[in-house]
């Protein structure tokens, strides 16, 4: 493969040359200078590159053939869900009625828009077992916060709200979960997860006491194991007078199988962008839609879509609602694809979608596990974590794996996380893969395996066919230089 350095637009700019010109004007110029403050006036034009329009374009598509994404290659991360959304929903979303509809419009004039955004809160209602949905939250992570605000509204109601001060997360947990919690106002108590990678009841009860708010899980956790003492667990929280928040982002694991609200969870959200088919990455829309519990209804976010016999409504009459956490009411965008998804998968779609993603999951986990410690013994859901300890012992590093995967035209999977497991690789096919690809990807992590044991240099010096080879990853981070300076002068 050849690898070329494209240059950038300045770089190969010239003076004078011009995109497309339009003939000289009849009409008499305004002096600028006649109309705005002579302080706002450039001394000298700005820098902009000169070029043509050919130019233009074959930078920006050379570009654009650079990137890589779903569409183009196996995307192995863990945690995140990178599953392929099937272009009839992105279809369905850019319908007219849909994509040109604005929030101020009177209520009487969108009912087809609140329809479909109810429809859904009755969909989503069956996947987390929980009795109201709110679709305001625009990603997981605001779906957290809005959640612990809830929990916070609740103990303030009971009158516990200055003596519940702590939210319990274990150590596996994803980065947002012990920030939402801080960005709520909450201190966090970390619990270390016991041998198995579950968390250990034994240490929560040591945790848990009259200052706790509440817990939050993940389940399957972020090591795809699913938390078999769940039951016990929500009791234990139960019982201190803490309540309990799902994290759904691996939802994609348990879809029609079981629900967070019948495993004892209190508030859920789901990441619409990561199991419900709108493309997540590259910052966005999102959606993280929670539920709560029908004790917990009065404080979700206002306002709220309502049934009035055939009419859709929003309410926002809600004295114990924690408020509005997001502009109009949520990225709708996002709602028409997962709805569209949904009603097209169906319930029996939907099973079949984590009956998937758990096999492909186990598959590579078979295949792989030979040839790299596997940490956890027992089966996995939707996602595994491997070591690359063994790899270490060679003098080849996890980030050397990932780097060498890139030659083989994979993405890397998710690495050095969970912080729990040293040299983490953590892999999450999902259920869209063809099987041909998940052995491709299985040969290649294999065969670099191999290479590390009689050919580690072949493993350290990678990625060996890319435009950008190794960078000075400390030197990017502390003295990153993010304005183009002008080399020379090329005009
Ligand atoms: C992605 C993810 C989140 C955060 O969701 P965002 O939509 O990215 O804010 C939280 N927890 C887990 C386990 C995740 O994978």
């Amino acid at each position: 493969m050849t690898v070329t350095y494209d240059h950038l637009l300045f770089e190969i700019s010239k003076k004078g040359r011009r995109a497309y010109s339009l003939p000289e004007s009849s009409v008499e110029k305004t002096e600028l200078a006649s109309v705005l403050p002579s302080h706002l006036l450039r001394e000298e034009p700005a820098e902009l590159p000169e070029l043509s329009e050919l130019q233009v374009m074959r930078h920006y598509t050379g570009l654009s053939n650079k990137n890589f994404g779903i569409e183009t290659g196996f995307y192995p991360l863990g945690s995140c869900t990178m599953k392929y959304n099937p272009k009839i929903n992105e279809d369905i979303a850019r319908y007219s009625g849909f994509a040109n509809i604005h929030p101020l419009q009177p209520e009487k004039s969108a009912q087809g828009a609140l329809q479909l955004m109810h429809q859904l809160e009755n969909s989503l209602k069956e996947v987390t077992g929980m009795d109201a949905i709110s679709l305001q939250p625009a990603a997981g992570a605001q779906g957290e916060w809005a959640g612990l605000l809830i929990f916070k509204a609740y103990h303030e109601a009971n009158g516990e709200g200055d003596q519940r001060r702590k939210i319990l997360v274990p150590d596996s947990a994803h980065g947002t979960n012990p920030a939402s919690a801080v960005v709520a106002g909450y201190d966090v108590v970390e619990i270390k997860s016991n041998e198995d990678g579950r968390v250990g009841v034994d240490a929560l009860k040591a945790a848990v006491g009259p200052d706790t708010a509440g817990l939050m899980l993940t389940n399957p956790n972020t090591l795809g194991l699913f938390e078999v003492d769940i039951v016990e667990i929500a009791e234990i929280v139960h019982e201190a007078g803490g309540l309990l928040y799902y994290d759904g982002a691996n939802a994609n694991a348990i879809l029609g199988k079981s629900t967070p609200g019948e495993m004892g969870f209190d508030v859920v959200h789901l990441n619409l962008h990561k199991t419900f088919s709108t493309p997540h990455g590259g910052g966005g829309p999102g959606s993280g839609p929670i539920g709560v519990k029908a004790y917990l209804t009065d404080f979700m976010p206002s306002p709220r879509i309502e049934k009035d016999g055939d009419y859709y409504k929003l309410t926002d009459n809600h004295p114990q609602s924690i408020g509005r956490v997001k502009g109009y009411y949520g990225n709708f965008g996002v709602n028409v694809r997962a709805y569209s998804y949904i009603r097209t998968m169906g319930a029996e779609g939907l099973q079949q979608v984590s009956e998937d993603a758990v096999l492909h999951a186990n598959y590579l986990r078979a295949r792989l596990s030979p040839y790299y410690d596997t940490p956890f013994s027992s089966h996995c859901k939707h996602e595994f974590v491997l070591s690359g300890n063994r790899q270490k012992k060679l003098g080849v590093r996890t980030a050397d794996i990932a780097k060498r995967l890139l030659d083989y035209g994979f993405y890397s999977p998710t690495v050095y996380f969970p912080l729990i497991v040293d040299e983490a690789l953590m892999i999450e096919p999902t259920e869209t893969e063809a099987k041909e690809t998940l052995d491709a990807f299985a040969d290649a992590l294999i065969e670099i395996a191999k290479d590390a044991e009689t050919n580690p240099e072949l493993v350290t010096g990678a990625p060996h066919t890319k435009a950008v080879k190794r960078l000075d990853e400390v030197t990017a981070a502390r003295k990153p230089i993010v304005i183009y300076q002008k080399a020379h002068d090329n005009s």
